[in-house]
Formats: C-alpha cells, structure tokens, sequence
C-alpha cells in the first residue's frame, strides 16, 4: 500500500513539473537547443544559423542552407518550435514539400500534420505580435 501511496504521489509530482514546463516560455537559448537536437538527428549542418525578428515567417531555410529563425517562436508551445525547426533543417536533405519531405517528417515527428496546423493558426498572429 505504502509503495502504491509512493507511486501516485511520483506521477503527481511528475505531472506538476510538466506543467511548470509548458508554463515556462522558451528563450533564445532553448531555440539553439532544439536546432542542435535536431541537427544532430538528422545528420545536417546548416552553412548559417541566425535568429531573429521576422514579420512573415516562423523560420526559413536558403538554397545556401542558411537557417534563419524568427526569435518570436519563443512564444509559441515548444512542441510546436520542435515542428517548425525540424521543418526547416530537413529542406536541408529534401528542398520540396513532396513525398519524400512527408515522409520524413512522419518518420521523425508522427503527429506532425496537426503540428502543421497548429502552426498555421499561430501565423495569424505573427503580423500582430511584431
Ligand atoms: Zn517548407
């Protein structure tokens, strides 16, 4: 009983600090992280990496593979930067949205497609925010 008492108070515990983690808005740094991360998963090295404002875009990748980052992603759920920096560094290994692309994208991240989306109706936003 004792152990079982133990055990639900380990996944309350486990539950608040999920919630301290997405009440926490991310930071420059955390940006650097996610872009390391997935570089490191994909195998790819950017010729540049620059983050800053944008008005337009949440990020975008040149023929050049450089990487700009637009520092308002800060604001959006992490799950979501997880998406749209993944998005951008496999344009380094598929320049298309085409098959390949998807397919990738569903090999690294499942749920992507609602990511995506998630993504879009943040865009309303980006011209009001800046
Ligand atoms: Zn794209």
């Amino acid at each position: 009983m004792e152990v079982k008492i133990e055990k639900q108070r380990g996944l309350a515990e486990i539950e608040n600090e999920k919630r301290f983690a997405i009440a926490q808005p991310l930071n420059k740094r955390d940006l650097v992280e996610i872009v390391d991360a997935w570089q490191e998963k994909l195998k790819v090295k950017p010729n540049r990496i620059q983050i800053r404002k944008m008005r337009n875009k949440w990020c975008s990748c040149s023929s050049k593979g450089n990487l700009t980052i637009n520092s308002e992603l800060t604001r959006l759920p992490r799950e979501i930067v997880e998406y749209a920096i993944l998005h951008e560094l496999l344009h380094l290994i598929v320049p298309n949205h085409g098959k390949t692309f998807k397919v990738l994208l569903s090999a690294y991240l499942p749920d992507w497609e609602e990511l995506h989306s998630k993504l879009a109706s943040c865009s309303v936003l980006l011209s009001k925010i800046i």
